[in-house]
């Protein structure tokens, strides 16, 4: 009685179905892909969806049910199942006519109807941009769907097709629309991984927001395209002949840069229109996934590949599924171009993101039972989640979200409201840097979500953060250790080299002016033509900085001007002089240590690891704190990057000073094994320092500290405790 009433009502022939609807079957693959039942499903819902909007239009003045058909017809091309497309064509019956979610659950089933009732409720919440609570509305639009993330796929299909049909709203309102779609749809078709509308999504954006922009970069592309595609084409003629001849039906996809993208880069980077396009990009999708490989091998037989870019996600998948096979090779006239290689369904994975879980599967479809198991249980965990977490923080909800759905990375937004995407653990600093390298090096503190955070501290999905500056504030060495992004951490490294630059150049400075006074050559100094060229270096700053930092004596630079003055040492020298350098060499001697070329130097030795005579040493160059000695295989030495600071040393002949050495006893409980323990000590004229003893049940660890001339008396030393009765190890600490 429905159907007889229906039909009159649409005016439609038996059997005969109105071209939109034959359109929107066949999007989906038409009967290769569904069923007679599903067909009728659908139909019902079209043509109950088409008389329920009867009679309303849209601003454009066409009728409003073609708004409906439009946006079942984005996910017939995604391949979405018929109940997706059937909520899809009902989705705007609730919100905009006098129908309730009981009438469509009577006339179709729940499922259905919750799916309406889901994107109904979505479009009642109002996101507004740049406000203050972002993550809470991300976080409500996502439960909200919880129980279907269908519902977030249906509403952003008609997002999508209400932005590709803007042009009928004012500006006032376009502007409006666009901003939300940038600030939470774009960024969540993103996390989603829906790619492809999300780019679409970002283009449409653009144009409303950057019409200037957007319209410069209208003219210039066309050309650019037209290279590009010329470019693709001769790049991939002898890949395709040999996969041809081969046997290997794949299609090729060479797309271009989105408008947006290239904007993007333009602006990220700063560069002009020509300069972003560093890079090709060619996709080709095959059937099995060994044909992936067998392709690759072609594509790399004609052209090098570029080792380090080579990434197998195949075997790899990422963990929200995407699989593809990704190297660069240097194309004609040595372009690098970057090709995926890819099977079918990984392609509609990587491009639908979270709807391809959805994906109807065609009849004869070779994806297995498996593969569709694994995703649905993925899906299946993350909606679980959803459903029971209710009191949980929007950080805690967002650190799920990140663990599910992007691992990798976090986004922020600045107190506009723009989101910025950041690597997983990225601080404030990141961020100030990623708004702008001046922001950054001047950043003195951060607010997160309104409160005051360290520069170290973690950002979280969904933070709001606000950079505090001031022009007084200096970057230093310590924010290289917790920053993550590259950017940031190039930014601070070129300003340290920097100013550790100036600061040698001033110090070697004083030097050379000091020295240049002490032997009375000012003067000739000062005639001298080049003297750096002399000794090769670039320039004379960084002769005179190479003093400055230590790396070379001021003696060693101007004996080669001088040499009478260092060689032979004059007999006016004061006997100030004299002192001074006995004292100096005194000194050197006394604690122990000589080193080769090297005058002047302060010495100390690392706390760190204790060397004493006999330890393969080492010297570390400090700044303004001479040189301190560490053992070989002091760990402290081995994280030190500054490799050129570390010179070679030696133990002096000369007499040593004694050395404090910690030991670590273990022995068995036993009686008047602390009296043994010290007489075995002092026996070697050993003078001790502290002495501690614990016990653990039978086990006592005592701990020795010890004045000792050198590692053959320590050797000599624990061989004698260990001999004695009850004794377990002995160890240097
Ligand atoms: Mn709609």
């Amino acid at each position: 009685m429905v159907a007889a009433l229906l039909n009159r009502f649409l005016n439609t022939e038996e059997g005969k179905y109105p071209a939109d609807f034959t359109t929107l079957v066949n999007l989906m693959g038409g009967s290769n892909s569904i069923g007679p039942s599903e067909e009728e499903f659908i139909w019902k819902a079209y043509s109950f969806a088409k008389k329920a909007h009867q009679g309303q239009l849209r601003k454009s003045g066409e009728p409003y049910f073609i708004h409906c058909v439009e946006v079942a017809s984005i996910l017939a091309e995604m391949k979405l199942d018929p109940v997706t497309i059937s909520a899809a064509l009902l989705h705007d019956v609730v919100e905009d006519t006098g129908y309730t979610f009981k009438d469509v659950e009577q006339e179709f089933t729940e499922e259905l109807a919750l799916l309406v009732d889901g994107v109904t409720k979505l479009s009642d919440m109002k996101f507004r941009s740049e406000e203050d609570k972002q993550a809470v509305n991300f976080r409500k639009m996502l439960l909200s769907v919880a129980d279907d993330i269908r519902v977030i796929i249906i509403k952003f299909a008609d997002r999508l097709h209400n932005m590709r049909t803007l042009k009928h709203l004012t500006a006032v309102k376009q502007r409006r629309i666009a901003r939300e779609t940038r600030d939470i749809y774009a960024p969540l078709a993103h996390r989603l991984g829906m790619y492809r509308i999300k780019s679409e999504m970002e283009d449409l954006i653009f144009k409303v927001l950057e019409p200037k922009a957007s319209k410069e970069l209208e003219k210039l592309i066309p050309k650019r395209q037209a290279f590009f595609e010329k470019y693709v084409h001769r790049f991939l003629a002898p890949v395709k002949e040999r996969a041809e001849q081969a046997g290997i039906e794949a299609s090729y996809k060479s797309r271009f840069k989105t408008h947006y993208s290239i904007f993007r880069k333009m602006q990220d980077q700063n560069r002009p229109f020509e300069d972003v396009f560093d890079i090709y990009a060619v996709r080709i999708v095959v059937d099995k996934v060994e044909e992936c490989y067998s392709v690759l091998g072609l594509i790399h037989s004609f052209y090098k590949p570029i080792q380090e870019r080579f990434k197998d996600f195949i075997a790899q998948p990422k963990a929200n599924g995407y699989q593809s096979i990704q190297t660069t090779v240097i194309g004609p006239d040595g372009l690098p171009v970057e090709v995926q290689l890819r099977t079918q369904a990984m392609d509609q994975t990587a491009e639908e993101g979270v709807a391809a879980h959805w994906q109807y599967k065609e009849r004869n479809s070779k994806t297995s039972q498996d593969d569709i198991d694994q995703q649905v249980t993925w899906l299946r965990n993350l909606v679980d989640i959803l459903q029971t977490e209710d009191r949980t923080t929007s950080h805690q909800f967002m650190d799920m979200l990140k663990i599910d759905l992007y691992k990798d990375e976090i986004f922020v937004y600045t107190p506009k409201g723009e989101v910025r995407i950041l690597p997983l653990g990225a601080t404030p600093l990141d961020f100030a840097f990623d708004v702008h390298s001046q922001v950054g090096l001047h950043c003195i503190g951060a607010k997160v979500n309104s409160r005051i955070k360290p520069l170290n501290s973690e950002l979280e999905s969904g933070d709001k953060v606000e950079i505090i500056t001031s022009d007084s504030q200096k970057p230093n060495s310590s924010w290289l250790k917790f920053v993550k992004t590259s950017k940031a951490k190039s930014n601070i490294r070129k300003w340290i080299k920097g100013q550790e630059f100036e600061q040698s150049v001033r110090l070697g400075k004083e030097i050379l002016e000091k020295e240049l006074r002490k032997i009375r050559k000012a003067k000739e100094w000062k005639h001298l033509k080049d003297p750096h060229i002399v000794l090769k270096f670039e320039s004379e700053d960084k002769m005179v900085a190479s003093v400055g930092s230590g790396h070379r004596t001021i003696s060693s630079i101007l004996s080669k001007f001088f040499p009478e003055e260092y060689i032979a040492p004059r007999q006016e020298r004061t006997e100030a002089q004299f002192a001074e350098s006995f004292l100096n060499r005194a000194r050197r001697n006394t604690r122990g240590v000589s080193i080769h070329g090297i005058d002047n130097m302060m010495i100390s030795f690392g706390k760190c690891c204790n060397p004493i005579p006999g330890d393969p040493i080492i010297g570390f160059i400090t700044r303004g704190r001479g040189i301190t000695v560490h053992q070989k295989s002091c760990e402290t030495m081995g994280t030190n990057l500054e490799k050129e600071r570390i010179i070679d040393v030696d133990w002096a002949a000369a007499r040593a000073q004694k050395f404090l050495v910690r030991l670590k006893v273990l022995a068995q409980e036993r009686k008047h094994l602390v009296r043994d323990v010290t007489e075995i000590i002092s026996a070697y004229d050993i003078n001790i320092d502290t002495l501690s003893m614990k016990v653990d049940g039978d086990v006592v660890t005592g701990l020795v500290i010890i004045e000792i001339e050198g590692v053959k008396q320590l050797e000599r030393l624990k061989s004698k405790l260990l001999a004695s009765s009850g004794v377990i190890s002995v160890e240097r600490e």
